[in-house]
């Protein structure tokens, strides 16, 4: 039996950020168990016709936190990394209009414009009704029918593939707020108004692919790591796992449903963790270099079976061609190349915060510490995951 005061379940961002705050703290007594044969989780990237391709999907650095920043730039420094201004872009009505669609209406054709422009006047927030609980009522409040009909409400059955009725709205922070005044100030300024989405200008490794940074920061752990263990069985009382490593506290990044299949989980806790959601994405990659400038472009047609393409050629130096996303349940045709992220989002249903409060809850008195984007179910990017780690090893330690 291999002993440690902390064992960490998953080698994602937020695992390898544990390990090494942990490590940068003085603590020795750690290991990390980690299925896949490198480190990264969602942020890895493999070699694909001639170059590094993201197979969790197109990942970009946008790091608002200067500590998250100088840690990352430890293992990748920052020369190696180069800087882009974001080109993403929605196709609507055959035009591609750069994101967010309410701070760009302006370059549709004038008669579309006023058809957006009327479907956001008439929407309930406008009139100050009171904003839905649930999702797809709230993009008719907040876009008006129109938008909601030919853009938002299409878009999203792509990504999530299901009920949008199922879906709060305590995660919508996150999406760009603009206006309606904003929205008619840049009609008729001919110019985007409002505040710029995330990643307005983000961080890709020059001669890398995303995964670089985290394949070194699993390689600088040496055998704390183990590669290649898939977490297979978990003793909850006694805290072992696979019947060879004993965590005086586990720490779980990997998915709640997994522990449902490998432990003995109290009935009421496997209820709760069944009640999560988690949407699949497919990534299908195809040699052709399409003539644009954007680095990824939106695609709400529902006739079309992916939501996103993220154009390689345009971030990942000397490479070509392009790759899409799809939810897996939309996937019918796949590319020259395709790989499945079974655990890609989180899904916010309306019950989740307590669904997952209580996990937690259970779990903390168990020596079992939930972590990162899966053993929080919330929708974190990876600089988000890392500070997550940091704040939690300190935690542990009680620094
Ligand atoms: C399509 C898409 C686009 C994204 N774009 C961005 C972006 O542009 N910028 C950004 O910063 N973030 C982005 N993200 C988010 C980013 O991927 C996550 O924030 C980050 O990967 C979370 O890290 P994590 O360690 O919590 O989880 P994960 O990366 O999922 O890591 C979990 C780890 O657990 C391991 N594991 C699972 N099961 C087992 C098991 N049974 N035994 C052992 N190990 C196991 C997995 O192999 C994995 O290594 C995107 C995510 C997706 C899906």
């Amino acid at each position: 039996m291999t002993k440690v005061k902390y064992l960490i379940l998953g080698a994602g961002p937020t695992g390898l950020a544990i390990a090494h705050t942990l490590a940068a703290l003085g603590e020795e007594s750690f290991l990390v168990l980690e299925k896949e044969e490198t480190a990264g989780g969602l942020c890895r990237s493999l070699e694909v016709d001639g170059h590094p391709l993201d197979i969790g999907g197109g990942h970009f650095l946008d790091v608002k936190r200067r500590e998250v920043l100088d840690f990352l730039f430890g293992f990748l420094p920052e020369s190696e990394w180069r800087e882009y201004h974001r080109i993403s872009r929605i196709k609507i009505r055959g035009n591609e209009l750069d994101y967010p669609l309410e701070a760009n209406l302006w370059q549709m054709p004038v008669d579309d414009q006023l058809d957006f422009l009327e479907s956001i006047a008439q929407a309930g927030c406008v009139s100050d009704s009171p904003m839905p609980e649930a999702f797809d009522e709230w993009i008719v409040w907040k876009l008006g029918e129109r938008i909601a009909q030919e853009y938002m409400l299409p878009y999203n059955r792509k990504i999530w593939s299901t009920n949008l009725s199922e879906l709060g709205t305590y995660w919508l922070y996150k999406l760009p707020d603009v206006s309606f005044r904003q929205t008619l100030q840049s009609c008729l300024e001919a110019k985007a108004s409002g505040t710029l989405p995330a990643h307005a200008t983000f961080l890709y490794p020059k001669n890398h692919g995303y995964g670089e940074v985290w394949k070194r920061m699993g390689d600088a752990l040496g055998d704390r790591l183990r590669t290649r263990t898939p977490v297979t069985s978990i003793d909850i009382s006694k805290r072992i796992v696979n019947e060879e490593f004993q965590g005086e506290t586990i720490i779980t990044t990997i998915p709640w449903p997994l522990w449902t299949a490998v432990s003995d989980l109290p009935p009421v806790v496997a209820g709760r963790i069944s009640s999560l959601r988690n949407a699949s994405i497919d990534i299908d990659y195809h040699p052709e270099t399409a003539p644009t400038d954007v680095h990824w472009l939106y695609e709400p047609d529902e006739d079309l079976s992916y939501h996103r393409i993220l154009y390689r050629s345009n971030f990942c130096a000397g490479s070509r061609g392009y790759w899409t996303e799809t939810n897996s349940h939309r996937a019918t045709t796949h590319g020259k190349w395709n790989y499945r992220n079974d655990y890609a989002y989180p899904v916010n249903t309306i019950g989740k915060p307590d669904a997952v409060a209580e996990i937690l809850s259970w779990a903390e008195k168990h020596r079992i510490v939930g972590a990162g984007r899966w053993g929080t179910w919330e929708h974190m990017n990876s600089d988000i995951a890392v500070a997550h780690g940091m704040a939690t090893a300190r935690k542990l330690l009680g620094k």
